[in-house]
């Protein structure tokens, strides 16, 4: 097997790995960027596979924003591309980064090649200099009755499939969890004909209202707000605060969808409970940042307001890891322009470090700093006004699946902490919850708020939530055919 060479591996094209990439190849450095999807833009500019018909790719062109900014990057990818200043290689799941061991110094990115859907993934190599992690986020979801009912989507699940697919889920729709991510996915399924039963916010919204500075900084955002709030009036979608989903019912696939008001602390108000038809639900309690190139890596960690875990970095976007970089939702959630710049300034850096004259001017690089600075202040603000309910744990019954790939129910991590489970890491040892096929990513905030309501004298109970980033020196499912291949070479 032979390994293809760069001074920069970027991996993931979403806004901050193409800025990123486009930025460095600008600066003359030989870029090669890497995404597991088949194209470029991640998940904010996610659209149909290259080659589907021209007809859906216009229809979903409704559900974006700033497509002029995503135009003018995939353009440049192209024309740097032709130039063989960047090699950009989509269906590239980079499974596992390390410090290269060669003489040469640099980092070597291991991916399988899924690009020919009749033909075995294969393996690829690919070596850089340097390495830039921006590989996004997932979204964050907690366990309720009937949540593994067909029928139940993440939001973002919902959002993927209107913008990558033209496609709505279902007809009568109820949305829920936390965040401004639930009003786009909320106006665009009624821009897609679906009607909106209600859009559930666990949230009371008057955690904005301390939040007055940070919104000062990013106007954009408030004009974004008031659209929203515009087209959920023009649609007639009842938007509920400190209201949840708790329960899906139906007999094969969701039929009607319980809600109730939350307490302050996140606990069911009794007696609120009302029941809702629809064939659909949607829910997001944010978003948890994709962690496990960077902690392979051992780049440092730190907590955020939201409880996830997140990369260090400096004003340049560099990691505690001489050579290795991160840019977007990996260094914390914080929406698209945010990570658009951060990938800028990490390519700036990168470029100074690598001795070359920077692509930015002065003056806009100070711009883009403060750009940063404003949006950063803003995600704070926002993970402080929409937290995760820290009872939630407390009505999520014994019989409700929470782990669904190890099938564990809530009653078994309940009985996992009467044993003396004082986190989710102790848990996953007596239960299995989270070593299954998706390691965690769906059940591990809810397996931390059931320790939490379990035993309220757990050591983590006190603190403020903060979900401990795995290790996984195999970040995602890897076929023995493409390991075989990278053994023999
Ligand atoms: C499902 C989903 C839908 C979303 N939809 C919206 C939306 O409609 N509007 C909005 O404002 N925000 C949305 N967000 C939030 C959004 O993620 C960010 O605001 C923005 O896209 C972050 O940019 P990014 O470059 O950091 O990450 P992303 O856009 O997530 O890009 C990361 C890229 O890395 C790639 N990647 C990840 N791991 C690997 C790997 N191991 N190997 C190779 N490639 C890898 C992914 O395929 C992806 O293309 C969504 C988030 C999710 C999870």
């Amino acid at each position: 097997m032979t390994t293809e060479r760069a001074d920069l591996l970027v991996v993931g094209a979403g806004p901050a790995g193409l800025a990123a990439a486009v930025t460095a190849a600008l600066g003359g450095l030989r870029v090669t960027l890497l995404d597991a999807g088949p194209g470029l833009g991640g998940q904010y500019w996610r659209h149909p596979a290259p080659g589907a018909a021209r007809e859906l790719r216009s229809s979903t062109r409704r559900y974006h924003h700033d497509l002029r900014t995503y135009a003018a990057l995939t353009d440049s990818v192209a024309r740097l591309a032709e130039r063989g200043a960047l090699a950009y290689r989509p269906n590239h799941q980079v499974w596992t980064a390390a410090v290269s061991d060669g003489t040469s110094g640099g980092f070597v990115a291991h991916a399988v090649d899924r690009g020919d859907a009749r033909a075995e993934p294969r393996a690829r190599r690919y070596s850089g200099s340097r390495l830039l992690v921006a590989t996004g986020a997932y979204d964050r979801q907690l366990p309720f009755e009937g949540w593994d009912l067909p029928g139940v989507f993440s939001a973002g699940g919902l959002q993927a499939l209107l913008k990558g697919n033209g496609a709505r889920a279902g007809s009568r729709v109820v949305i829920g969890g936390t965040g401004p991510f639930l009003l786009p996915v909320a106006v665009g399924l009624a821009q897609a004909g679906a009607e909106v039963a209600a859009v559930c916010e666990a949230s009371s919204g008057a955690g904005w209202l301390r939040q007055a500075r940070a919104l000062s900084g990013v106007p954009g955002k408030l004009v974004e707000g008031a659209e929203y709030a515009a087209e959920l009036a023009r649609y007639r979608i009842p938007l509920r605060p400190r209201t949840a989903i708790i329960a899906a019912r139906g007999d094969r696939r969701v039929e009607e969808v319980t809600t109730a008001r939350l307490s302050a602390q996140g606990a069911v108000v009794p007696g609120s409970q009302r029941t809702l038809v629809a064939d659909t639900v949607g829910v997001g309690w944010g978003f948890a940042p994709q962690l496990d190139l960077a902690v392979t890596l051992g780049c440092e960690l730190t907590g955020s307001a939201d409880g996830n875990e997140v990369v260090v970095v400096d004003a340049g976007q560099r990691t505690s890891v001489p050579g290795v970089s991160a840019a977007g939702e990996v260094c914390g959630v914080g929406g698209a322009v945010l990570a658009l710049r951060e990938g800028q300034l990490a390519a700036e850096a990168v470029l100074a470090d690598s001795g070359r004259e920077p692509v930015t001017g002065a003056a806009d690089l100070e711009r883009v700093r403060r750009l940063v600075a404003a949006h950063r202040a803003f995600a704070t603000a926002m993970h402080t006004a929409h937290p995760l309910p820290p009872r939630w744990g407390e009505q999520v019954g014994d019989d409700a699946t929470v782990c669904r790939c190890e099938e564990v129910t809530a009653g078994a991590v309940r009985a996992a902490v009467d044993e003396g489970a004082g986190d989710a890491r102790q848990v996953k040892q007596l239960t299995r919850a989270g070593m299954g096929w998706c390691q965690g990513r769906m059940c591990a905030a809810g397996v931390e708020c059931l320790v939490r309501s379990t035993r309220p004298d757990a050591p983590s109970a006190g603190a403020p939530l903060r979900m401990p980033a795995s290790e996984r020196l195999v970040a995602t499912p890897v076929p023995l055919r493409a390991l075989v291949a990278e053994s023999d070479a």
